[in-house]
């Protein structure tokens, strides 16, 4: 296969001297290279951006939806393409990878029809002779950093909102998944997106966040990624004092209660546990169970992960993938055997897969846990699942919000006061009340405490990208 591999500024496809290696996860082969760019062609891509933005943001909403729906259209043809650029260079499986694409590709078509519903107010005034308005305009200039996990959606979650409310963008994607950025950029050029909104830059990622952190022209930064990463780049905003979108690291809790109907809770324990092998941030991380119903529901869950097929994602029956590389196998490993060293008993995996090539890690399932394990608090990002027990509901909330996360959390339940009580008192952005996979284009995605700041998706997604401008008029 050929990999777009090219940066892409100001309309051109260029390249640099120096290159960086990109890997299949399930095979460690060198897929292919890309280039290493730094605070020079970042500075480029801010300029190309800036310059851009001046005619862009002038067009009409109905210009640039139209634009985007053929971004979208274009995306849509090509999905199997993309899914397996996706599989090649992230590992998840071929049909989580065509999901993803398609969840990617809700935003565009979402933020086209959201872009030209961008409406102000009049307000009545507090004089007979005043007038007052108020219009909603782009920020400006975009920075966007992203990270590989979603290859593809966190882009369009970013782009097509930026886009649609008229900025113009640069874009920073992973350098473990930058083919998927690249892909999807050629086919915004063929949608007739105009030279310098969309420039994508990859490389020296401190290098070019630096540079584009200083550029007082940008006016938003939208990140995705680890915490930390993220306090840094908050820090650095503040010299420029950019607009912040950040969704940052999370530590989902699982809460399964007495009353929950438990094939219910198991399949989705599984689907929230095990896609994307466990790399997503919304990922479960712990599950709570009531202590009268832990024996049954570890047996179900138990017997279902076993069951899962690990493999190759351009393999036919792959239902879990690689992870992303070394050091995430390390991280999961050092969490088991952490946990076991404080008690924990292994009911299903444990183990790295070394039969493989790839970067495989058995679906993991531990009981016997306490809160004091690492993988309790720290962001585990693999398919590890610990499974600690309860007695009453007020001490699983209580010990689900002990956390300085707040991005996703999960209740099963059939009692409704159950499900009204856990769902309100839970300190996280996105709640799911029998059901393990909200996200969603029209509903709104981020996180409480340290997981983040702003929504994406949504109609409050759109508003991260505009200013509120007050135009008093006197008569
Ligand atoms: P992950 O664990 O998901 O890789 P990171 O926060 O390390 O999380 O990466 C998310 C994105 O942030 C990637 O595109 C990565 O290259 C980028 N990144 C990492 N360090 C920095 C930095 N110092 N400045 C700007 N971007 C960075």
């Amino acid at each position: 296969m050929m990999y777009p591999n090219k940066l892409y500024i100001n309309g051109e496809w260029t390249t640099t001297e120096e290159k960086i290696d990109v890997i299949n996860p399930a095979t460690k082969e060198v897929i292919g290279q890309i280039p290493k760019a730094g605070a020079k062609e970042a500075a480029l891509a801010a300029d190309a951006a800036a310059a851009a933005f001046k005619t862009w943001s002038k067009r009409t909403a109905q210009e640039r939806s139209a634009i985007l729906m053929r971004w979208h259209q274009l995306i849509e043809n090509h999905k199997d393409g993309l899914a397996e650029i996706m599989t090649t260079e992230q590992g998840k499986p071929f049909a989580e990878a065509k999901g993803e694409v398609q969840y990617g590709n809700d935003y565009i078509a979402w933020f086209a029809e959201e872009g030209k519903r961008v409406y102000g107010e009049t307000i009545p005034a507090h004089h007979t002779h005043k007038r007052i308005t108020v219009k909603k305009q782009p920020v400006g200039v975009v920075a966007a950093i992203t990270p590989w996990n979603f290859p593809a959606a966190m882009i369009t979650r970013k782009v097509a909102p930026a886009l649609a409310a008229g900025c113009t963008i640069v874009l920073k994607p992973s350098e473990e998944t930058p083919f998927t950025a690249f892909r999807l950029v050629e086919l915004a050029e063929e949608a007739g997106v105009p030279k310098g909104v969309i420039n994508v830059v990859t490389g020296d990622a401190a290098a070019i966040g630096d540079t584009w952190q200083k550029d007082g022209r940008i006016r938003k930064l939208t990140f995705t990624g680890s915490t930390a990463v993220g306090k840094h780049l908050m820090r650095g905003a503040a010299d420029t004092v950019k607009k912040l979108s950040l969704e940052l690291g999370g530590h989902a809790p699982f809460i399964v209660t007495e009353n929950a109907d438990l094939d219910a809770a198991v399949n989705g324990v599984i689907a929230s546990k095990f896609v994307n092998a466990g790399q997503t941030c919304i990922c479960t991380n712990r599950v709570y169970v009531q202590e009268s119903i832990a024996d049954a529901f570890v047996e179900k869950f138990a017997a279902k992960a076993a069951e899962l097929t690990v493999g190759n994602g351009l393999e036919e029956g792959t239902q879990v993938g690689p992870l992303i590389n070394d050091k995430a196998v390390e991280k999961v490993k050092a969490q088991i055997a952490d946990a076991k060293s404080k008690g924990a008993k292994v009911v299903v995996g444990g183990q790295a897969i070394t039969t493989k090539n790839g970067f495989f890690m058995e679906p993991t399932i531990i009981t016997n846990v306490t809160d004091d394990m690492n993988c309790m608090f720290e962001e585990t990002f693999g398919p590890l699942a610990p499974v600690a027990t309860f007695k009453t509901v007020e001490e699983a909330v209580e010990r689900a919000n002990n956390s300085p996360y707040g991005l996703a959390a999960y209740v099963f339940t059939e009692n409704i006061k159950e499900a009204t009580f856990v769902s309100e008192e839970l300190e996280y952005g996105i709640v799911g009340v029998n059901d393990a996979s909200p996200s969603a284009a029209q509903a709104p995605f981020g996180g409480f405490k340290e997981s983040g700041l702003g929504r994406e998706g949504s109609h409050y997604g759109i508003e991260d990208y505009l200013e509120v401008k007050y135009i008093s008029m006197g008569l």
